[in-house]
């Protein structure tokens, strides 16, 4: 059973602080409200041998943060991780609304609905510096591989992960409101609702060297470390060359699929 003690920061119920010991060794939970009203629960090991994972949910009323709090603490002093505690239903909602796409794009559309998971975890950085977004399954998957390639000395970045429906309808409406027209957006960018960025099990991956997300990517030893063995981690190349899904070759864009019990 976890050792427990609770640290509060800031003087108020902004975040609190769960320490605790897992496998002998000091780690740390909190939760933390942010100035938007989303609540993030973040763990660590002291050690740093494991990434800081954040659990990502909707914005709580004020008066629900306390409960929520308390209802992590119990699972904490139960000895489980707060596994599908701030899990959220996932949200459908017809992105495409007002945007002004032409009906007969829209009935040769060919990519497939994505919808966006309930659940998401911090998995480190991107290569940006920012959060990379995952599912749960995609990050624990997405760790092993990336362990996997560094042990074979092969570097693997990853450049995005989540990208919600709600910013790709904005870079979208921004790119037509700088007057580019539907089949140069649509040559580059999935429609929002479409892209299996929205579903928090699709990475897109850089070497370290070279240009990003360039089709030069696929004569990198990334790639051919790629091709050789993300299998075993369950992650495909979505649009190889010549794909039937009408979309252009993406050697960077490996979605994870999910085996049974993953
Ligand atoms: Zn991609």
């Amino acid at each position: 059973m976890p050792e427990l003690k609770r640290r509060w920061i800031n003087g108020h119920a902004h975040a609190l602080v769960l320490d605790y010991h897992q496998r002998g060794l000091p780690a740390s939970a909190s939760l933390v409200r942010k100035r938007d009203g989303a609540v993030l629960v973040r763990w660590s090991l002291a050690n740093g041998t494991h990434p800081r994972i954040a659990r990502k949910r909707p914005p709580l009323p004020s008066r629900d943060l306390l409960g929520e709090m308390a209802r992590l603490e119990a699972r904490f002093k139960a000895g489980t991780a707060a596994q599908r505690l701030l899990s959220r239903q996932p949200r459908r909602k017809d992105w495409l609304q007002g945007l002004g796409v032409p009906t007969e794009i829209l009935r040769d559309y060919r990519l497939q609905r994505c919808d966006e998971p309930g659940e998401l975890v911090e998995a480190g950085r991107d290569r940006g510096g920012r959060s990379l977004w995952l599912t749960p399954a995609a990050a624990r998957a997405w760790l092993r591989m990336s362990i996997a390639a560094r042990r074979d000395g092969v570097v693997l970045e990853p450049v995005s992960g989540f990208r919600s429906a709600a910013y790709q309808r904005m870079l979208i409406a921004r790119k037509r409101a700088r007057g580019l027209d539907w089949d140069a957006i649509l040559s580059v960018s999935a429609l929002p609702g479409f892209s299996e960025h929205h579903l928090g099990t699709t990475l897109d991956l850089h070497g370290g060297d070279g240009a990003v997300l360039e089709e030069s990517f696929e004569n990198t030893a990334a790639f051919a470390w790629l091709s050789a063995h993300a299998g075993r981690f369950s992650f495909r190349l979505s649009y190889p060359r010549d794909n039937p899904h009408g979309i252009a070759y993406e050697p960077w864009h490996w979605r994870f699929h999910p085996q049974a019990g993953q």
